[in-house]
């Protein structure tokens, strides 16, 4: 409780009154933070262009014990992504980022690892918006990781062995994927490649596995979205908002 600093990635800003903001931001210290920026739609706000989606800032706020929103005392740009938020496809994708950040993580938790995945994803949208596809399939892989929902991509979760590269999995109702014997092919059917790209996810980083994969209409890279956002769309019980309009987006180029 006081003062806090740290810093944060801006998900969401949105009016409050004639001159304030809330802001939402993924903090590295304290978790999802929503925040009131008191005169940020000024003409002459000392916040600037601070507050705009995507940027990384060293953010200091203060904290009252029992109330949701902390009142910001200032915020610093690290860095900005002016032309990400230009461009409508990263928007999309950005919105849908923020979604499943607030469905998954619990406000005012800490979770370091969860900060550090979602700024690696913005740095490499903004260094390569072309590789969107793959940035969305890093950024739903971990999601689901850091939520404790993505199945054991190693072994049969029945007679308990390794999965050979390039093996078909079969997917049970509770998520469990299980090798072609024990489940006697009954179950979604996961290709060995679209599993192997899920692993790679786990030891690359952002921009090293959107490299490794830029065949983003392949029938793998398609399988590989509706694997994970299925997975999604499960954990929540719902499909979130983002994932249609980010979809749409993407198919219409
Ligand atoms: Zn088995």
């Amino acid at each position: 409780m006081g003062l806090v600093e740290t810093e944060a990635i801006i998900l969401r800003s949105y009016r409050l009154a004639e001159a304030d903001k809330i802001v939402i931001g993924l903090t590295k210290g304290a978790g999802v933070v929503r925040g009131v920026a008191h005169g940020a739609r000024r003409l002459k706000s000392k916040y600037g262009a601070s507050l705009e989606p995507f940027t990384h800032v060293a953010l200091q706020f203060y904290e009252k014990e029992g109330r949701e929103l902390v009142s910001l005392r200032q915020v610093e740009i690290l860095k900005s992504y002016f032309a990400l938020a230009q461009n409508t496809e990263a928007v999309h994708a950005l919105e849908y980022w923020s979604e499943l950040v607030l469905e998954f993580a619990p406000p005012h938790e800490p979770n370091e690892k969860l900060f550090r995945m979602v700024k690696a994803c913005v740095e490499a949208l903004g260094e390569e918006p072309a590789r969107i596809e793959a940035c969305a399939r890093y950024f739903e892989v971990w999601m689901l990781k850091l939520a404790g929902f993505l199945p054991d991509l190693r072994a049969c979760a029945v007679c308990g062995r390794s999965f050979t590269e390039g093996e078909s999995v079969y997917v049970n109702l509770e998520q469990r994927l299980r090798c072609a014997i024990c489940s006697k092919r009954a179950g979604e059917e996961w290709s060995g490649q679209a599993l192997t790209r899920m692993r790679m996810i786990r030891r690359l980083g952002p921009l090293e596995f959107a490299g490794a994969n830029l065949d983003k209409e392949s029938a793998v890279s398609q399988e590989m979205a509706r694997i994970t956002q299925r997975l999604i769309a499960r954990a929540l019980e719902r499909t979130p908002r983002g994932q249609a309009s980010f979809i749409l987006a993407a198919s219409e180029k």
